[in-house]
């Protein structure tokens, strides 16, 4: 099959019958339900680049399975060369749709499935990478987008996933059987799943023994038996409802439509199941899918942060105040820390390596690095933002109140800024400021790929202190410190 185009993937989106409920009732039809077009949009972005020929280096690939011209969110990356153009494609999809375009996490997903598996089967003899092969033949060949659902519910933190009160408060194995596994839990926060064609469920953490029955992988369709999703509340949106301008990016949203994802007893062939049981796998399994996903961000947030400084320079404008020496620093700060962290996303890539399955990964503390800054720059982008466009992001009237013939003149007249721009502008730009600095977008920054703590540990981990130690004793003309040692040998 060839590559899908943007209208083809929403038609897609018709063959299956997802169970999604949002606002206490269930949604009839993905393709065409308000609340998720601007989600739906977004992530037909990422089918439609792929057919413009400006695009084509970056947002298609080659498969290394069948030699065939794919989409790039489905590729297993060759090459470090693979993993530059994955964040360039990011920046771009970021600054074309000023949103989160959801497909990413799938994409993470399959690659990072890829190198696991390949040292499980080398450990073990199982045959996983073979049906994860295959399987990626099966997406690739139908162009589907496949959501990732990694995070489990967790219950009570300080309790390991057995020890739970309730044990489906991670997602785990209820019933092995000839023809397959059936599974039961929950997983949250699970990016554009309502709108994708396929799941993979991922171990959200490292697992011990007693774990084992959670240590499990594997993919099913969205609309599987037994698979249950509530779509979850966004900052302002009903506003989808009334209207455009009050949305500030109505076509696209911003945030990439999070569910929870119930699984009740659902049932998974064999060939669709990627781990079970290899407990002693999970964490390499967590690390990789995780350090896929803190390279992307760098990329993709700062493509929508293209969007923000955009719309912060055009409220200049609307103001009359574009000149300002203090406007010029506050849109160079922005600009300075956005670049930041792109360097970030590219040098993680530039330092990727070769697996011994073949395919390529970023470095590993570069790509903590690059979704630790994230968790910090966008909220400062965004104050400077807010800053500079003044108290209208928040107390904008409504659209409705700029439609309404009583005081829709009044709106006009008064919230005019610069006399040649029309005020319609204006209000579209305030609305656009805010979506993008208060709305889900810096939660997201924060939280998506895990969050900072979790940064924090692969950070401290992955720093090499030790040769930090030795190179400033050698510098300061200390051989060796006995006494230190002898001490710490004894307390350990
Ligand atoms: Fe992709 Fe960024 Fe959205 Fe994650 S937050 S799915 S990397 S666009
Ligand atoms: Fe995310």
């Amino acid at each position: 099959m060839e590559m899908m185009n943007g209208k083809e993937y929403i038609e897609s989106l018709r063959k299956y019958r997802p169970r999604i409920y949002f606002m206490g009732k269930r949604i009839d039809s993905v393709a065409d339900d308000p609340i998720l077009a601007p989600h739906v949009n977004a992530a037909a972005m990422t089918y439609e680049l792929a057919h413009d020929p400006r695009y084509a280096e970056i947002m298609t690939a080659t498969s290394h399975l069948t030699g065939e011209k794919i989409n790039r969110f489905t590729h297993i990356h060759q090459s470090t060369d693979d993993l530059v153009k994955k964040v360039r494609m990011m920046r771009l999809l970021g600054r074309k749709t000023g949103s989160c375009f959801q497909r990413c996490v799938g994409l993470d997903a399959i690659n990072a499935l890829y190198i696991t598996t390949y040292d499980v089967d080398q450990k073990y003899g199982t045959d996983y990478h073979e049906r994860v092969k295959e399987y990626i033949r099966y997406v690739q060949k139908n162009d589907l987008m496949v959501a990732g659902a990694m995070t489990d519910v967790k219950g009570d933190r300080s309790l390991r996933p057995h020890q739970q009160a309730d044990p489906d408060l991670y997602l785990r194995v209820v019933e092995r059987r000839g023809d397959g596994i059936v599974v039961r839990g929950a997983k949250a926060h699970i990016t554009g799943v309502a709108n994708s064609h396929e799941i993979i469920a991922l171990p959200t953490r490292a697992m011990g023994e007693e774990d084992k029955d959670y240590a499990v992988a594997f993919a099913v369709p969205v609309d599987a038996e037994g698979v249950t999703m509530i779509f979850g509340r966004q900052t302002n949106d009903l506003r989808r409802l009334d209207g455009d301008i009050d949305c500030g990016n109505a076509k696209y949203a911003t945030v990439g439509g999070e569910a929870l994802v119930v699984f009740d007893d659902v049932f998974v062939p064999w060939e669709r199941v990627f781990m079970c049981g290899e407990y002693d796998f999970t964490s390499e399994l967590v690390e990789t899918f995780a350090t896929f996903h803190r390279q992307n961000y760098g990329g993709c947030k700062v493509g929508v942060a293209d969007v923000l400084i955009g719309a912060s320079a055009c409220i200049a404008e609307y103001n009359g105040v574009e000149g300002a020496s203090h406007i010029v620093d506050k849109l160079t700060e922005m600009i300075h820390m956005a670049e930041t962290c792109w360097c970030c996303s590219l040098a993680c890539s530039y330092e990727g390596f070769k697996t011994p399955s073949g395919a390529y990964m970023p470095n590993l503390l570069l790509a903590n690095v690059t979704k630790l800054n994230i968790t910090r720059l966008p909220y400062e982008w965004s104050r400077l933002s807010q800053d500079l466009a003044g108290g209208f992001v928040i107390t904008t009237p409504s659209e409705l109140d700029y439609r309404n013939p009583e005081t829709r003149e009044m709106v006009e007249k008064y919230l005019k800024g610069r006399a040649e721009i029309p005020t319609e502008h204006r209000l579209r730009m305030f609305r656009l400021i805010e979506n993008l600095s208060i709305g889900a977008e810096l939660p997201e920054s924060m939280h998506g790929a895990g969050s900072p703590a979790a940064q924090k540990i692969m950070i401290w981990r992955r720093s090499n202190i030790d040769m930090k130690k030795e190179e400033a004793k050698r510098i300061a003309g200390i051989k060796r410190d006995e006494d230190f040692e002898r001490v710490r040998g004894n307390q350990k």
